[in-house]
């Protein structure tokens, strides 16, 4: 149960662009609907008209100027609405919220990628995410090399974050292990550069040995 909440279970994940963390994060939430468990899953920034606009001014390419401060502001509005709108509500429900990047992303890329000021980027993120914090995080770590291979194989043109080079990569590569280092019992390090199917092995069952209960299978839930 959310402590928070006294509901759903927010799990989210993490990982520099080109980690597989939105594959995982597919692959997880079809297994929970395989379990049958009710579910809502979301990419942030987006999930909803108003943080999928936000969204597409954060990715243009176009909008080269834009200074890391509003960068770091609207990703945050971005988090609120879809926070509000929709993790708030079906964490109520009982539903467990499966989200593509969360919080950890904006200290990752604009707290040690862009270097702003941590503790008002934790502020800012505080604000974000209306103070919920996930109840469980797997970070999806891959080294720079593998990244470079994996996105110069990927059809689409960069986007306006991935344009910001490698060495902006590798900062925020290393604010990720230090978040994971601080806090272990909430994120999980997950290596990532093995088999996609070995990856979500290791993340269910991670996920399993821990939230068992939470999977309200019948004669289960004390399990
Ligand atoms: P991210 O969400 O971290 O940017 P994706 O899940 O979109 O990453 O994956 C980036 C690319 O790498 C995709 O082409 C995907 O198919 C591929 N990929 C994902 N996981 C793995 C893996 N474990 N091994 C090899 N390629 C992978």
């Amino acid at each position: 149960m959310n402590p928070q909440t006294g509901a759903g279970l927010l799990i989210t994940f993490e990982g520099v662009d080109g980690s597989g963390k939105s594959t995982q994060a597919a692959l997880f939430a079809g297994r929970l609907e395989q379990e049958g468990v009710p579910l809502l899953a979301l990419r942030d920034p987006g999930a909803n008209a108003i943080s999928e606009r936000i969204r597409a001014l954060l990715l243009d390419r176009a909008l080269a100027e834009m200074s890391p401060w509003s960068e770091l502001l609207l990703y945050e509005a971005a988090r609120a609405q879809m926070t509000g709108q929709q993790i708030i509500p079906a964490l109520a429900e009982g539903r467990m919220v499966v989200c593509d990047r969360y919080y950890d992303s904006t200290t990752a890329y604009q707290g040690y990628g862009r270097q702003l000021d941590l503790e008002l980027v934790q502020q800012a993120n505080r604000i974000g995410s209306c103070s919920l914090v996930p109840d469980v995080t797997f970070l999806i770590d891959v080294e720079m090399e593998v990244v470079r291979r994996r996105l110069s194989a990927r059809a689409s043109a960069a986007d306006r974050m991935e344009a910001a080079g490698l060495d902006f990569q590798d900062r925020v590569r290393q604010g990720y292990l230090q978040l994971a280092a601080a806090a272990p019992e909430r994120v999980y390090l997950i290596p990532g550069n093995r088999p996609i199917e070995q990856i979500q092995s290791h993340i269910w069952h991670l996920f399993i040995n821990r939230f068992q209960r939470h999977l309200n299978r019948p004669g289960e839930e004390n399990a």
